[in-house]
C-alpha cells in the first residue's frame, strides 16, 4: 500500500479512484469517514487520502492522476484586465479586485 494523493474534496479522491479503477489500478480511500469531524482533528488529518493496493502501480497511478487534475483545470493563469494581478487557472474572477476574467 503506498499513498497517492490526499484531498480535502472525498468528490475529488472519489474521482480519481474511479479514474484509477478504470485502468485497472486497485486503491482505496482513507480517512473518508472521518470527515465528518472536521475540526476535531488538524484538517491534514482528516482528509481523505487515496492508497494504491499495489505499489507497483504506484508511478503509474501518480501519471494518471496529474492528468486528471490537469484535465480538471485546463485554465492557463491570466492577468486582470482591472488591476493588472497575475491569477491562477482555476479563478474565475482576480482574487484581488474581483473583476472577472
Ligand atoms: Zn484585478
Amino acid at each position: 500500500m503506498k499513498k497517492l494523493t490526499a484531498s480535502e474534496s472525498l468528490i475529488t479522491i472519489n474521482h480519481f479512484k474511479n479514474v484509477l479503477q478504470s485502468e485497472g489500478i486497485a486503491c482505496r480511500i482513507k480517512n473518508s469517514i472521518l470527515g465528518g469531524i472536521a475540526g476535531e482533528m488538524p484538517l491534514d488529518q482528516v482528509w481523505p487520502e487515496l492508497w494504491v493496493i499495489n505499489d507497483l502501480d504506484y508511478d503509474r497511478a501518480k501519471q494518471l492522476i496529474d492528468k486528471a487534475i490537469t484535465d480538471e483545470s485546463p485554465q492557463e493563469p491570466w492577468k486582470c484586465r482591472k488591476c493588472g494581478e497575475e491569477n491562477e487557472g482555476q479563478f474565475a474572477a482576480c482574487w484581488k479586485c474581483g473583476a472577472s476574467a
